[in-house]
Formats: C-alpha cells, structure tokens, sequence
C-alpha cells in the first residue's frame, strides 16, 4: 500500500516565526552537574531575556528575471511571421466551414459543433498547463522551452502583461500550425472544420486570455472586462486562485468553465496518483514549492528601473 502525502506544503520555519505574535523569544537556559550535592543545585537560569525576532528579509538578484527592456518579452520577426501563419491557418479552417455551411445551408450543426471546440479548448488547455506545471524540465524534448517559461511565469507573473503579443502567442501559433493546417487544406466538411477551428483559435489565443487575466481591470479593454465578467474568458480572480498555494488548482485558461469541476472532483490530483502509481514520477505540486513555483514581489525600486 502507497502512501501518499496528504499536505502538500508543509509550512515552513519562516511561516511560524511570522505567525508568531510576540516580538520577542523569552529564553531559559539550565544547567547542573553531578558532582554537586542535589540539595544545593541551584539550576543556572538564564531568565527571559528579550530577544527581538527580526523577520528575515532574504533579497536576490536575479538575473534571469526578464524586464521590460529584456528582448525575452519583445516580439522578433519570427514570432510574428510565425502568429501571421498561425492566424491564417484559423482563417482557413474557419472559411471552410462557413463557405461549407453555405453551400449545403446546415449552419446549426457547424455552430454546435464550434461551440463544443470553446469548450473542450478551456479542458484541453487545463490539461496542457496542468501537465507542464507539474512534470519534467528544460531539457523535456519539444516541450522543454514552454516548461521552462511556465516555471518563470509563477515567479515572476507580472511579466506576462508585458510581454509582447507575438511573442507570447507565436509558440502556440506554430503548434496549432503543424496540426489544423494539413486539415484546413484537405478537409471541406463544414462541421470538422468548425469545431477545429474554433478550439484551435482559442488554444492559440489561450496565451493572450491568460495575460488579460493577469491584467489590472482599468488598464483592460472594457469588452475583456465585459467577456471576463460574464465567464467568456477566464476571469482575473479565477486565475489569480492559480498562483496562490496551493499552487495546484484553475489550471484552465480559455474560459475557465471547467475549473470548479476539475478541481472539486480532484480530477487533477486523481490523474497525478494514477501517473504516480504507474510510474513512480512526482508532480511538483506534491513537495513544497521550490523557489522558482513562488512568487517575486515586484519593488517599486524595480519598477523604477523598467
Ligand atoms: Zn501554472
Ligand atoms: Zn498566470
């Protein structure tokens, strides 16, 4: 029989030594020694003495954090021919299936069909996030890179808002590119060519709800506001539950309909014990989060230098 840890994040010794009230540490030292008859030990008592606990403040500079002025956040040419083909590939699929739909006049099973691709898009971008969140590393073949800059995300989530359309979108762009485009080209049913379409735009865009969802309301467009408040696109407070602890909860990022499912039913951490069982791998959601999973505050010192 397996057993499994039932807490994920211990606290650490920072936690209880901020949780405790008190400034101050009374400290009691005793001694004695045998050689003194017991009638005259008289315990050496050191008695409370006020010791200040001054939290401690670790500071690090890192400098792998991206900035503003970093080129890791600022779009190159090949992101953005990569977006362009991308964006085409989805005015492909989508045109077949509008011109598919006119020609045998069926539009509500296309429009179904569409609809079923906006949701199993927010599963399948739970899915994918929830995996890369919790296994493997930089050196992951094919995936490493999206790993690497997930890890990033969590620490520093701020960037995200900074980052540039194309280069957050163009890795996407290209996955969804290798796979809808041979299907955009060669297939005319109407129905395929609408749910593909559609759930691949809404993967593709994934990276971009998620970076609104990182946004500060005033600064947004009203129409996200609007799409975000009305469960359209995963809202702000949803996806801010995912970077507080337990680190391990509202993986989905399209529209977010399937964050209260997945995480009431443990759907995720019911998949994480199966792999666990299977293969002996870990998640990183079961140990206590590395430094990379925790959160940078961002100081106004280091805004200044942006
Ligand atoms: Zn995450
Ligand atoms: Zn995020």
């Amino acid at each position: 029989m397996y057993s499994l840890p039932q807490h994920k994040h211990t606290p650490n010794l920072h936690h209880k030594v901020c949780k405790n009230s008190s400034p101050f540490h009374p400290l009691r030292v005793c001694c004695s020694t045998t050689s003194t008859p017991k009638s005259n030990v008289k315990p050496l008592v050191i008695e409370p003495r006020l010791v200040p606990v001054v939290p401690r403040v670790i500071t690090t500079i890192d400098e792998h954090r991206p900035i503003n002025k970093d080129t890791d956040l600022q779009s190159t040419w090949s992101h953005r021919a990569w977006v362009t083909v991308g964006c085409t590939t989805l005015l492909i699929s989508l045109g077949e299936s509008i011109k598919g739909a006119m020609d045998s006049n069926m539009w509500v099973e296309p429009i179904i069909a569409s609809w079923v691709g906006y949701i199993l898009a927010d599963l399948g971008s739970g899915v994918y996030h929830w995996a890369i969140d919790n296994y493997g590393d930089g050196s992951t073949p094919v995936v490493g890179a999206q790993i690497e800059a997930f890890q990033g995300h969590h620490r520093w989530p701020w960037t995200i808002t900074r980052r540039e359309f194309a280069n957050n979108l163009h890795a996407l762009a290209r996955a969804v590119t290798f796979t809808v485009l041979p299907i955009a080209i060669f297939c005319h049913d109407p129905i395929v060519q609408g749910f593909v379409g559609v759930c691949s735009g809404c993967i593709m865009f994934s990276q971009q709800f998620h970076a609104w969802a990182h946004g500060t309301k005033s600064r947004l467009p009203p129409l996200v506001v609007a799409l975000q408040e009305t469960g359209v696109l995963v809202s702000r407070s949803q996806h801010a539950a995912h970077h507080r602890p337990p680190y391990n909860n509202n993986y989905c990022i399209v529209s977010g309909v399937w964050n209260d499912f997945l995480d009431k039913h443990k759907v995720f951490e019911a998949m994480e014990m199966v792999l666990y069982f299977k293969t002996g791998v870990r998640p990183r959601s079961w140990t206590e989060p590395a430094p990379e999973w925790i959160e940078e505050i961002e100081t106004s010192s280091q805004i200044q230098t942006q």
